[in-house]
Parts: structure tokens; sequence; C-alpha cells
């Protein structure tokens, strides 16, 4: 595989809004074989370097997703390495981390991890990881998945609504947490208990429910359910010394245990996904299937409260649960919230949602990298090179545009099945432009060059 650096060996990118740790800066990104050699002001540019100019257009870091269900091998037909990472591409992603279920086998052992490499290999777009699972019996593997290089776990505390991962109950999980502790990685939980999940559900059969009614599935998903999770996971927590990250908080009546737990100085993080923080239950018309995810999207009123969470940073990212299915799945024409798939596609879209939301709301470009690349960077264990537009960092940006307007069409998603329920929202912010390790990936709505994603913390082109 041939590695083409253009013109000079150094490259400067270079806008009036860089997005740093420390604030915007006006000057240059100075790139040098993949890394940043350093930031420098306009002056400072020097002679010979190729430069790259995108004015007023905002220079970001790559952005992580740290929550993504890619879903190969074994259910290519639904996404794959390649329609993903094209997607994430397009919408500003150079790392994903991938979620260890959909694909089959699971990754829920080290030879599942070794098949998953294969399916990757020269397939990426962006760089990527991968999670392992913790299922109902795999305790013995879990050292084995953390020698072989997983960034960590997770588990479900509900059904997962597919085959091939298990949820775990209470006594797995805690057969499990004494290994998941010894590898100091984090688990990552679905945290929904399944109780409030089963009784509210019978409760809505024996009335015959409507379950083409948006309220009906909302009804059957409660916010008791979330909460519940989320006690019981604290005191593990207390109890097993893990660090513990909650994936897509829906409900915010959570918010306050999860500052306290935070204050007492349990090593909880937390995130919550664009759906969430951009559509309201009010809002959803009855047989809209598309906007089915589990956790559900609650009311407007909870959608401000999880704004405040951000603001408080009790929520510390924000990443897409990208989860797509064959469109079918979806079951649009019976628009039945029972039997279609929950999942929600949003990889190419995900930054402009976030900045048509967060900018409204006060928030700056600098919230949206903190939110959406140097902390997943951080929950993935790549913030030494991930995340951040700063010295030493791997060389991956995005040029962003954050004063233009458009309307969401199908041929701007690039995962296998370009259905969303973004298609036809007005957001705010195109990105222009996306470079993986300083090449050029993404512009214009056009891919270059080739598949050269590799798997964080693994040399190229060795898939294993
Ligand atoms: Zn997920």
């Amino acid at each position: 595989m041939s590695i083409e650096i253009s013109g000079s060996d150094l490259q400067a990118f270079v806008s009036h809004r860089i997005a740093t740790p420390d604030g915007l800066l006006a000057g240059a990104v100075l790139v040098r074989d993949e890394i940043i050699d350093r930031l420098v002001r306009f002056d400072d540019i020097p002679d010979g370097a190729t430069i790259h100019d995108f004015g007023e257009a905002a220079i970001l870091p790559g952005l992580v997703d740290s929550h993504v269900h890619i879903n190969e091998p074994g259910r290519t037909e639904w996404e794959g390495f390649e329609t993903a990472t094209r997607a994430a591409a397009a919408g500003g992603y150079t790392t994903l981390v991938d979620m260890p279920l959909n694909c089959l086998p699971a990754t829920s052992s080290a030879a599942a991890l070794v098949a998953k490499r294969e399916a990757a290999h020269d397939r990426c777009w962006v760089d990527w990881l991968a999670w392992g699972g913790v299922v109902s019996d795999n305790q013995s593997e879990i050292k084995a998945l953390a020698s072989a290089g997983v960034a960590g776990f997770k588990c479900f505390l509900v059904h997962p609504g597919i085959d091939g991962f298990t949820m775990v109950t209470e006594s797995e999980l805690r057969a499990a947490l004494p290994h998941v502790s010894s590898t100091g990685l984090p688990l990552l939980v679905h945290a929904e208990l399944p109780g409030p999940v089963d009784e509210a559900t019978r409760h809505l059969q024996n009335q015959n429910a409507d379950w083409r009614l948006y309220s009906t599935y909302l009804q059957s998903r409660p916010e008791a359910s979330e909460i519940a999770a989320i006690r019981l996971l604290l005191s593990l927590c207390r109890e097993f010394k893990f660090h513990l990250h909650i994936v897509h908080l829906s409900a915010s009546q959570a918010l306050s245990e999860l500052q306290a737990a935070r204050a007492e100085g349990l090593p909880v993080s937390v995130e919550t996904c664009p759906h969430y923080l951009h559509f309201c239950a009010e809002e959803i018309a009855d047989g809209a299937t598309l906007c089915k995810c589990a956790p559900p999207i609650r009311l407007r009123e909870n959608r401000e409260k999880l704004w405040q969470g951000l603001k408080d940073r009790i929520i510390d990212l924000v990443v897409t649960d990208h989860s797509p299915c064959p469109p079918a799945m979806k079951q649009l024409e019976e628009g039945n919230f029972k039997n279609a798939w929950g999942g929600i596609s949003s990889l190419s879209m995900a930054l402009p949602i976030m900045w048509t939301e967060s900018s409204k709301r006060g928030f700056t470009l600098n919230d949206l990298t903190r939110w959406m690349a140097a902390e997943p960077a951080r929950l993935a264990g790549c913030n030494a090179r991930k995340g951040q537009i700063a010295k030493g960092f791997e060389a991956d940006l995005v040029i962003f545009d954050p004063e233009t307007e458009f309307v969401v069409t199908e041929d701007r998603l690039y995962h296998r099945h370009p259905i969303s329920p973004y298609v036809g929202e007005k957001l705010r912010g195109v990105v222009k432009a996306t470079y993986l390790r300083g090449q050029l990936v993404f512009r214009n709505r056009q891919f270059f060059g080739e598949a050269r994603g590799r798997e964080v913390g693994r040399p190229v082109s060795c898939p294993a």
C-alpha cells in the first residue's frame, strides 16, 4: 500500500478559527508525517510549507465516535466497515469504536476480535477500535479480550433486541466485574432494567394498546427502568471499583444521582446521543418507526434537562449510537413500534445536528469538540493521540463551515441503507473536508485516496 505525501512534507492547515484545547486560534496547524508538528500564528508559517487555506471555515479535531454498530462480520447487509467509515468521514469523524454486538460472531472472545480485524482489513476510511462484549457466560474471556486489544467492554442489563449477544443479570455481572476491574478498562452499560419495561409492556398489552402510537412505545420504556439500572450500577461501581460508563442516557431524572456519584468520587462517565438532544416525543408522528431507539426519545422538557446536564458537565460526551438495519426491518409501512428495529443512523449528520442545537443554546465549537472528540477519545483510551488539535497528536482534522444551512437529503447519508429520521431536517453547519492523519479523505461530497484507516494502536497493514 503506497502512502502519498503531496508537495512539501510540511503541511500548513490555515484558518481564522482553529479549535484548540485552549480555545479558538487564528493561524495554522503544521503537520508532518501524519502528526501535528505545532500550532503557529499566521506570521510564523514556515516558507515552503504546503498551504491549505480554509479562510473563515473552522478547523476542528477529527471527531471520535465511541458508540457505533458496524455489524461486520456477519450482518454486513445491515452495515459494514466500508460504508460506516465512509459515512463517518463525510460526517467529520476520523475514529470509530465498534460495539461488540450486531456483528456475528459478537466480539465476546479474543477469536471474535481476530475475525473482526480480518473483516476490517483494507476496508476502513477512518481509524477504528473495538469494544469487547461482557455477556452471560464469557467471564473467562475478559482478560484475554483486554490483552488482545479491546478498548474496554460493553454489556446490557436488558435484552439487546438481537440474537447472538446475551444480556447479563446482576449475578452474572457480579461474576464478571472482578475481571473487568483488573483490566482497568471501562465497562459501558446499556442501563435499562427489564422489570419496569416488562411491567409497563404487560399493562399496555392488557389494555390492547395501539403500537402504532409513539406514546405507547414511550410508555413501554419508562424512566424508572433507566433509574433503577443506574442505581444498581452505581452501587456495583462503589463495590468493585471499575470505570462505569453509562451509554445513551435518555432519562434526565437520573442526572442528580449521577452528579452525586461523581461528587462522591466514583469513576463514572456518561454519554447521550444527538437524537435525544434534537427530537422530542411530542413531535414524533405515530407510525414514525425511524425514530425508534432504546431507551426512547422522551418529552421536550426531558430534552432540555439533558442539555442542562451537558452544561453542568454531568454528561461528558455525545456519540451517535449509529445503528442501521435493512429498511424492511424498520417496518415503515406497518409503523408498528413493537416490532420495528430500534436504532437510529446519524454518522454523516451528527456534527451539523449538534451544532444546530448547541449553538442556539449558547454553546461553542469548543464545547462541541470536547463532547464529540476529546471525551470519547479519553473513554476509548486513545486520548494521547486522538481528539485534540495539539502538538504530537495525529493530524485528524475536520474543516467545518458553521454558518451555512442545508436540508438533509438521502444523498448526504453514506451508510449502507440511507434511511434516517433526519432526512428533511434543516441543519446549520457543513462538513467541508475531512483529513485522516494529514491526508484528505473527503471534500465537497467526494471521497479521495483509498481506505487507509487502521486500528488505533495497531501497525499499518497488519490485520492481527
Ligand atoms: Zn448502541
